[in-house]
């Protein structure tokens, strides 16, 4: 039964990436304005977030690592909240060594929980407000998980790729990652410019320009037809505030809108929010939950592409 549910784990937490996701999702989810993220070796020998947000109450301290034990539940049709299904915490524990210290704020001590398969010990310990958790030997005891693991570097380039978009679509945060003991991205709190100069620097910044159109469905910044590239890897979309790697419609929406300003083949440095209504979302698509399905795509594409074409328009070029 040990290995089944550590088999069990390993599908909702696939590699380092995975924990990472799901801790950031957590610090989002308890209103944290301050995330730190530090990866020893690609994320296998530890995870460690760091936030400032509203912490565990010590009573619910032991039921964090339960399977599907969820504070967030409301309506499955309705997910506001970025984490529902209470897996994360106790996938972590499953497969490597979970260590939960918290304390909200008007709490006194804080509390430390460590899990690791079945066994849990929670403590008494000081520590200032918010919650870490850290998640260290992923898959040590898991050697098929192990071996389908790629190389630290890349492991390290998705970590750094997923924090980035994080820092593009809540440039209100203070956000860091740090990779064996070294700083790789920093950003205070800023407007949607600032944190593309904080991932892509101060040129492309320069080049960005802000978009809203009122009533409309989507918010961000665009480049200027002048920076385009050749790829997509440069166009971020999230919907109602979670990052989401969009369907390939929106992307395409957004290259339309751009029409003949934008030469065939390139791609536009965009930062997009796109707002629906909740119960057009449905996250529960992809296990990582990092696409989403959408109703009426086409629709909204039509609009997209609208809305980005009159932004445009309007700009002095
Ligand atoms: P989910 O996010 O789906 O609810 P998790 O396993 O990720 O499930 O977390 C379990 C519970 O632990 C959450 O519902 C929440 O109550 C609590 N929790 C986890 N991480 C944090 C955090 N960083 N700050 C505050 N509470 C947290
Ligand atoms: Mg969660």
């Amino acid at each position: 039964p040990e290995v089944a549910r550590q088999i069990a784990a390993g599908e909702v937490v696939s590699r380092p990436l995975d924990v990472v996701r799901e801790l950031l999702d957590n610090a989002l989810d308890a209103g944290a304005s301050r995330v730190d993220v530090e990866v020893v070796r690609g994320g296998l020998e530890r995870v460690t977030v760091r936030d400032n947000g509203a912490g565990i109450p010590e009573g619910e301290v032991p039921l964090a690592p339960l399977r599907h034990a969820t504070s967030k539940l409301e309506s499955v049709e309705r997910v506001t909240t970025l984490g529902f299904r209470g897996e994360a915490l106790w996938a972590m524990a499953q497969a490597g060594r979970l260590t939960v210290t918290t304390r909200p704020a008007a709490q006194l001590g804080a509390v430390r929980l460590a899990a690791s398969g079945d066994e849990v010990s929670v403590s008494r310990v000081s520590a200032a407000a918010g919650t870490t958790v850290s998640v260290e030997g992923l898959f040590a005891h898991l050697p098929a998980r192990l071996r389908t693991q790629g190389s630290a570097a890349a492991e390290v380039r998705e970590v750094t790729a997923l924090l980035s978009r994080y820092v593009l679509h809540r440039p209100g945060l203070h956000w860091r990652l740090t990779v064996d003991g070294e700083v790789r991205l920093q950003h205070a709190p800023s407007g949607a410019r600032g944190a593309v100069a904080s991932v892509y620097g101060p040129l492309s910044a320069n080049r960005v320009l802000p978009m809203e159109v009122p009533g409309g469905v989507l918010s961000g910044v665009l480049s200027r037809p002048e920076l385009m590239r050749s790829r997509r890897d440069r166009m971020h979309f999230s919907v109602n505030g979670r990052p989401v790697l969009a369907p390939p419609e929106l992307e395409q929406a957004v290259v339309d809108g751009y029409g003949t300003l934008l030469p065939s083949s390139q791609a536009p440095l965009c930062v997009l929010d796109v707002r629906v209504p909740p119960e057009d979302v449905n996250p529960n698509v992809h296990p990582a939950k990092a696409v989403v399905a959408l109703a009426d795509v086409a629709v909204l594409a039509a609009r997209v592409r609208d809305e980005v074409r009159a932004a445009l328009s309007g700009l002095p070029l």
